[in-house]
């Protein structure tokens, strides 16, 4: 989970890494009135959106009066960032910006290892950097179970070029983001820039914190963090319910048991649909799991055809731990409680564990809007043509 900024800001400041004063502001009026708590001097108005590079956007200003942060407000309001509509800003005091940094930790999956990435050059973006002059952004492996130290800080500041007097600031900086960092269960700490002040004080300006959803258990406070508002609804549904589900933009809804088998089940759709007119594509990601109940079955299927967009249902089950015999009789409770909801076309192809139960429990069901098809090749097909025909209709 990706945090907005003036998230990643109340985190940092929860574990000591300096930062300014910041609130959030939904509307000009909001953000003059937050320019006035913070003291009616010169202020930064920040576009919240989880995408980087709001600077150059348009997305942050300075503002030197509370009349001036309102302005600015409304200026950022409402802008389009990368496909981001900015809902809030953030106000926060200005900072007299001497020198600005680039840092970040993050979970290097490839090395199976944790890397900081340090660099005096920071502020613009750091993926130019990192291709332009990478020798200017040090590298640092972090060992996960040392994290950042004395001696660890020391070297990536090191690295990266800075003198001692600097590196002696910025240390315990370092350290307390590594702190955020492992206590949040982040994969990611991002800050950038981090500022020298002209009076010499280390900031962190800017903050990008993702969080390991693995790790929620952990961490019910982090349930707040989530945007609601942003999330798509059929998954916030589905979340509740305890489906895995993902949505996608196609019109062929996929049900299956395994990720694996889903997945491999959204490449033969994909591949289906290619030749067919419209190009019908999978419409979402939905693995019921191993030892699904009929109920999860009819809880899946009611999200899947709440998808406005769809316009055929493939149910790929591969009965293992799963009976095919349970599958089937899902796919009956949830087309009885569905009634006319379930207006679109259902293929299902079962295999494995209790096939020929569950063909029978279908057959004998006998739905107008059923078709069981044996091969897996064959339903994606079938699904894929459905709703190429509906889609050209
Ligand atoms: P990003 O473009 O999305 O990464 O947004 P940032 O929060 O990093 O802001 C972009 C730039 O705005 C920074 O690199 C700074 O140069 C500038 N900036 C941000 N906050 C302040 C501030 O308090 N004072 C001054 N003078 N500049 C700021
Ligand atoms: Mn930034």
């Amino acid at each position: 989970m990706d945090l907005y900024e003036y998230q990643a800001r109340e985190l940092f400041e929860a574990h000591g890494v300096p930062v300014l004063r910041g609130l959030v502001a939904q509307s000009p009026e909001q953000a003059r009135q937050a320019a006035e708590e913070l003291g009616g001097g010169t202020v930064v108005v920040k576009a919240q959106v989880k995408t980087g590079g709001r600077g150059k956007a348009g997305g942050v200003k300075l503002a030197h009066s509370p009349d001036e942060a309102a302005v600015a407000a409304d200026q950022i309001l409402g802008l389009d960032i990368k496909g981001h509509p900015v809902r809030r800003v953030m106000v926060a005091e200005g900072a007299d910006i001497a020198e600005e940094y680039y840092f970040s930790l993050l979970l290097d999956r490839a090395e199976r290892n944790y890397l900081a990435m340090c660099s005096r050059e920071g502020g613009m973006d750091i993926e130019q950097l990192a291709e332009e002059r990478p020798e200017a952004l040090a590298k640092v492996a972090v060992d996960p179970l040392v994290g950042i130290d004395d001696d660890k800080a020391g070297e990536i500041l090191e690295a990266a070029g800075f003198g001692v007097r600097d590196a002696v600031r910025i240390a315990p900086v370092l350290k307390q983001l590594w702190q955020v960092y492992r206590d949040e269960d982040a994969t990611l700490v991002e800050v950038n820039p981090l500022v020298k002040t002209a009076e010499g004080v280390i900031l962190a300006l800017d903050g990008k914190v993702s969080l390991d959803e693995n790790a929620s258990f952990r961490h019910p406070e982090h349930e707040q963090l989530v945007d609601a508002e942003a999330a798509d609804p059929l998954e916030a549904r589905a979340k509740e319910k305890g489906l895995n589900y993902v949505k996608l933009d196609g019109q062929v809804g996929v049900i299956g048991n395994g990720a694996g088998l889903v997945m491999s089940t959204l490449d033969v759709v994909a591949a289906a649909g290619e030749d067919l007119p419209g190009q019908p594509r999978p419409a979402n990601f939905l693995d019921i799991g191993g030892g699904a109940s009929s109920t999860v079955m009819a809880n899946g299927l009611d999200i899947v055809l709440s998808d406005d967009q769809v316009q055929s249902v493939f149910v790929n089950v591969f009965g293992g731990i799963t009976a095919c015999s349970e599958v089937a009789n899902g796919i009956v409770v949830a087309l009885n409680e569905l009634g006319e909801r379930a207006s679109k076309p259902l293929v299902v192809r079962l295999d494995g564990n209790s096939v020929d139960v569950g063909r029978a429990i279908l057959a004998e069901y006998d739905h107008p809007k059923v078709t069981v098809v044996a091969t897996m090749d064959e339903a994606a097909r079938a699904a894929a043509e459905l709703a190429a025909n509906t889609s050209t209709n």
